[in-house]
C-alpha cells in the first residue's frame, strides 16, 4: 500500500492539502489530529483534568475510538459509537488534545487505529509524527512549515467561521503553546522526519500548495495519476 505522511504545525495546511491530494489520488485521507482532539473531548466532558495524566490514562479503558468515512470519503470518528462531529473543533479541545497526547500510553492507544488503515487502503495522513513513528517507511514524506503569523489567521478565520468568540492574539499565543508542547514532548515530538520534504505554505494559496506537493509526489512515485 502507498502512504504519504504530511506532517507539520497547526495551521500549516496540513489539511487543506491532505484532503485535495486524496480527492487527485483516490486515497483514505486520515486526519491523526481528530484522535487525539477526540481523547480530549472524552476527558474534557467527563470532568477530567487533561493535565492529571494518571486520570487520562485510567479513562482510556472506557474510551473506544473508531474511524468511519462516509460516501464523499469524509471521515468521522466514532467515540464509544457515537460521531464527534465538530464539538473536537474548538480551541478548549485543541488544548485538550495537545496536553493528552504528549502521554505515551494515550499515543500508544491510538497506534494502531492509525497503522490499520495502512493495511488495506493507500492513505494520506497527516499529524505530527506520521513520517517518524507511525509510517517511517512511508514512500513520501512532507513537512509543511509556515509563519506564526500566516498560521494564526487561518486558525482565526476557521474558529471564527465556527463562531467562537477569540482573538487573533489569543489564537498566536495558542498555537505557540501547542507548538512548544508538541516539539518538545519525550514520546513522538513534533519533529520532521529526516528524509522528509519541507514545503512553505506561508504566501501560498491552496492550489500552489497542490501544485507543488504534487510535483514533490511525482518526483518519488512517478507513475501515480492525479485526477
Ligand atoms: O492537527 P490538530 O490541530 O487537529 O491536532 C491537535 C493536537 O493533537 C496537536 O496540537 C498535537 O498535540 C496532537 N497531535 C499529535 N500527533 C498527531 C496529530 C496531532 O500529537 N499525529
Amino acid at each position: 500500500m502507498i502512504k504519504i505522511a504530511i506532517d507539520g504545525p497547526s495551521g500549516s495546511g496540513k489539511s487543506t492539502l491532505a484532503k485535495a491530494l486524496s480527492k487527485k489520488l483516490g486515497f483514505v485521507y486520515v486526519d491523526t489530529g481528530a484522535l487525539y482532539r477526540t481523547i480530549g473531548l472524552y476527558v474534557t466532558e467527563n470532568g477530567i483534568d487533561y493535565t492529571d495524566k494518571k486520570g487520562v490514562v485510567a479513562s482510556l479503558k472506557n474510551i473506544s475510538v473508531d474511524l468511519m468515512y462516509d460516501e464523499n470519503g469524509v471521515q468521522h470518528v466514532m467515540l464509544n459509537g457515537n460521531d464527534v462531529g465538530d464539538r473536537i473543533r474548538t480551541s478548549e479541545i485543541a488544548a485538550a488534545a495537545s496536553a493528552v497526547s504528549a502521554i505515551p500510553k494515550v499515543r500508544e492507544f491510538l497506534l494502531d487505529t492509525q497503522r490499520n488503515m495502512a493495511k488495506k487502503h493507500n492513505v494520506i495522513m497527516d499529524g505530527r509524527d506520521i513520517g517518524t513513528v507511525i509510517f517511517p517507511d512511508a514512500q513520501v514524506k512532507i513537512y509543511l512549515v509556515a509563519s506564526n503569523h500566516a498560521r494564526a489567521k487561518r486558525r482565526y478565520e476557521e474558529l471564527k467561521a465556527k463562531g467562537e468568540d477569540i482573538t487573533v492574539e489569543q489564537v498566536l499565543s495558542d498555537l505557540e503553546t501547542r507548538d512548544k508542547n508538541d516539539s518538545t514532548r519525550k514520546t513522538a515530538p513534533a519533529v520532521p522526519a529526516v528524509d522528509a520534504v519541507f514545503l512553505d505554505t506561508s504566501s501560498n494559496t491552496p492550489d500552489d500548495t497542490l501544485e507543488a506537493a504534487m510535483k514533490i509526489i511525482n518526483a518519488k512515485l512517478p507513475g501515480l495519476k492525479f485526477n
